[in-house]
């Protein structure tokens, strides 16, 4: 797929910019997320440090995110379900969930490709 000649920073909307936080809290890489809101991957870095559109969706602090006890997609925070990556905590389920649909992915590329 090729993209880069139709990637364009474009002005984003506050529910995406919400998204593409908790996405990359999650985990989600930035190529995929400058895939799929057609934004270069710098703008999606600058968008999940706050550094773009820092008053949409509140302050983006840590110390919001060691309060919780459930991942945002309402897993629960156990210590058989926690990965911790780059010193945060990451949801396993949210994981598996993602490395699977990105296999699907690739599989799906793979065909399409032949
Ligand atoms: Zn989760």
């Amino acid at each position: 797929m090729h993209y880069s000649h139709s990637v364009k920073d474009r002005r984003m909307n506050e529910a995406s910019v919400v998204e593409i936080r908790l996405a990359r809290h999650q985990g989600a890489l930035l190529r995929e997320l400058s895939e799929k809101y057609g934004v270069t991957m710098g703008h999606i870095s600058r968008i999940a440090a706050g550094e773009m559109y820092p008053t949409y969706g509140g302050p983006l602090t840590q110390d919001h995110y060691k309060s919780q006890t459930h991942c945002l997609r309402g897993h629960e925070y156990t210590s058989e379900n926690i990965v911790i990556k780059h010193g945060r905590r990451n949801c396993r389920r949210c994981k598996n969930e993602l490395d699977n649909a990105r296999r699907m992915k690739k599989r799906a590329d793979a065909k399409a490709g032949a």
